[in-house]
């Protein structure tokens, strides 16, 4: 590998050694693959990246997409880079052999979305939403729209777009206003309707876009009930050509980060000719929505430990070369490289313990993806249930976090991390959208704590309290962790606490004081998931030490075993924090008049 932004050894270490994947492999559902195999796809991932992401990162950015007589003109490089993707069969990689998929485990697809994120994450709206489009016809279209469609999405001929946003409906796509009208045909309807913001949603190399728009069909009912799931491409076929299908680009978004994919308004059926192809049943179509929802919240956190990783080792090899500063008290001495300040290391440990603890987290969920795959009966739904209430988690956590890492990751370089020259600058920018999209963290947090934690009455919140006595229970055996782990397990039972302080409003029916700190409970809960994943990685490295005493002069595992205690020293303590704002009676927002925010 050329210039660092992924650390193999890590991701090895968190897919076979802390999550299993070598069990999941051995499922007959996978077993045309073997490790070999998923070593050659990883591979595959870091070489694309190498060859067409990283390069382009930072020219992408500094030219962005932009609409020139009403074409949306992208950097060169995209057209190439979607090629590689397609040929690599890297938007139809989970899919299931039947499909023309290549049937790998989530964590695989999942360790690969990461590096390919961390190489150049403003590319992602084009090669991420390809595949959950297709993955979408794929599960509730008819036979007829998933052969038209999925075989040119999954070879990347075609682009897929989640056409969701509009104007005035953004968090509550209950209130849409675009709509379908019958057309007396079967399954055909013609579409009116605004979106904005809309990825990918239109530029100028590949032969169609296939948008995945929400409407509402004529005289259905007002709110989420109403609401439709289309097909609805640029170009439609008729008698085997592909012709104008109505839909234009108003407009194109500048933004202050993710430059590479143009985010666009769209208009459809201006001149009364867009057609859209109704996908499964009519009424259905948010919650049809939801799985390709659930697909883009996970990437979200994903890219955003993607970047967290660039940003790392960009860090830490400015950190390594740059030389400033005396030790303390040595006026006269040689000056040192800044890595050896400690509040340099501090910083460092810090992005390290955010960025590996969230990858661990994704991989996590990765993992519980791979067992609703893989299980039946009840152990399924067990797994769904877990990955159903991790998921806000998961894409809130690292992007939040995230931000502070890159922050951090920014501040080691001084005044060049704030200019061009670097490729922090652009990261501290590209990471801001990850709170934003795909559900803001104010949503994810009302989904977590008003839906997530309340479902079949509290049932995920169990299965999950009794993964984190796993993880205590394996801990236990190592006294390396005997300092560790009373920290846990205070962080545990404060949010077992909070969440039934909290749940006290719900069943008094005082909903708005229930949800009311709904973003503060995510944080905790971010926090201690995080803890969790370094419970689990710290016994996992601790049992390898054991094991081979060379271990202990390994930096490597000395690396891990330190910011895992950076983690609880300096880091986990906010569990106290938070706690006592969640447990406060003083109901401050709720009790804020408006006006005296003027
Ligand atoms: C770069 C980019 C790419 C995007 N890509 C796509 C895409 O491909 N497809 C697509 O359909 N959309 C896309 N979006 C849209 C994105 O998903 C929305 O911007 C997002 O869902 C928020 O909607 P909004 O911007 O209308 O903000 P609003 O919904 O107006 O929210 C504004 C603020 O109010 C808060 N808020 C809103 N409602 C509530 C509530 N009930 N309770 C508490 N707080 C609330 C929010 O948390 C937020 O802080 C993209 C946006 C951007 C910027």
């Amino acid at each position: 590998m050329g210039k660092k932004f992924v650390s193999l050894t890590n991701l090895n270490f968190l897919l076979y050694d802390v999550h299993g994947l070598k069990e999941i492999l051995n499922h007959h559902y996978y077993r045309h693959q073997d490790k070999q195999a998923v070593d050659l796809m990883i591979e595959s991932a870091i070489k694309i990246s190498e060859k067409y992401l990283l390069p382009f990162m930072s020219e992408m950015d500094k030219k962005p997409p932009e609409l020139v007589n009403g074409e949306v003109v992208t950097h060169p490089k995209i057209a190439k880079l979607i090629k590689a993707m397609g040929d690599g069969g890297w938007f139809c990689a989970s899919a299931s052999l039947e499909n023309g998929g290549m049937q790998i485990p989530l964590m695989v697809d999942t360790a690969a979305n990461f590096v390919f994120q961390a190489a150049n994450n403003g590319t992602y709206g084009f090669t991420g939403l390809n595949a959950g489009a297709a993955n979408l016809i794929l599960e509730f279209a008819s036979t007829e729209l998933k052969e038209e469609y999925v075989p040119k999405l999954h070879s990347g001929k075609w682009q897929g777009t989640m056409a969701l946003t509009e104007p005035q409906a953004g968090s509550s796509l209950g209130d849409i206003t675009s709509t379908a009208y019958s057309t007396g045909q079967d399954g055909i309807y013609k579409i009116k309707g605004q979106k904005v913001f809309i990825s990918a949603g239109d530029y100028e190399h590949p032969e169609n876009i296939v948008h995945m728009m929400l409407a509402r069909i004529e005289g259905e009912p007002e709110g989420s009930k109403g609401i439709s799931l289309f097909v609805v491409p640029k170009y439609r076929s008729e008698k085997k050509k592909l012709v104008s299908n109505d839909v234009k680009t108003a407009g194109i978004f500048h933004k202050m980060g993710q430059k590479a994919t143009p985010t666009v308004h769209l208009a459809f059926g201006e001149k009364n000719n867009c057609f859209g192809y109704l996908v499964g049943d009519k009424n259905q179509g948010l919650n049809y929505m939801f799985k390709l929802m659930n697909e883009a919240r996970i990437s979200v956190g994903i890219g955003a430990a993607g970047m967290m990783s660039m940003a790392y080792y960009a860090a830490l090899e400015y950190a390594n070369e740059r030389p400033q500063g005396r030790k303390i008290g040595d006026k006269e001495g040689e000056q040192i490289n800044i890595i050896e300040h400690a509040d340099i290391k501090r910083m460092l440990l810090k992005q390290k313990s955010i960025l590996e603890g969230s990858l661990s987290l994704i991989l996590q969920c990765a993992n519980f993806a791979d067992l609703v795959k893989t299980k039946e009966g009840d152990l399924r739904d067990h797994y769904q249930l877990l990955l159903d209430l991790l998921t806000p988690v998961v894409k809130t956590c690292p992007s939040e976090r995230g931000i502070e890492a890159v922050s951090d990751a920014l501040q080691c370089l001084g005044g060049y991390g704030y200019c061009e020259d670097f490729e922090l600058e652009q990261l501290y920018r590209d990471i801001r959208i990850t709170p934003i999209y795909e559900g803001t963290t104010g949503i994810q947090s009302l989904d977590l704590l008003g839906r997530k934690v309340l479902m079949e009455n509290g049932k995920a919140m169990q299965l999950l309290a009794k993964e984190f006595e796993f993880a205590v229970r394996d801990a236990r055996y190592y006294e390396e962790l005997n300092d560790i782990l009373p920290l846990f397990e205070d962080g545990a039972a404060e949010l077992k606490k909070v969440t039934h302080h909290l749940l006290a409003f719900a069943m008094k029916n005082k909903l708005d004081r229930f949800l009311a700190d709904a973003t503060i409970y995510m944080e905790l809960f971010g926090l201690v998931c995080l803890g969790w994943q370094w419970l689990k990685q710290g016994t996992v490295i601790t049992e390898a030490c054991r094991k081979n005493v060379e271990n202990l002069e390994n930096p490597f595992h000395l690396g891990k075993i330190q910011t895992m205690k950076y983690f609880f020293t300096y880091e986990f303590p906010r569990v106290k924090s938070l706690t006592e704002t969640l447990m406060n009676d003083a109901d401050l927002t709720l009790g804020t008049d408006k006006s005296w925010l003027e």
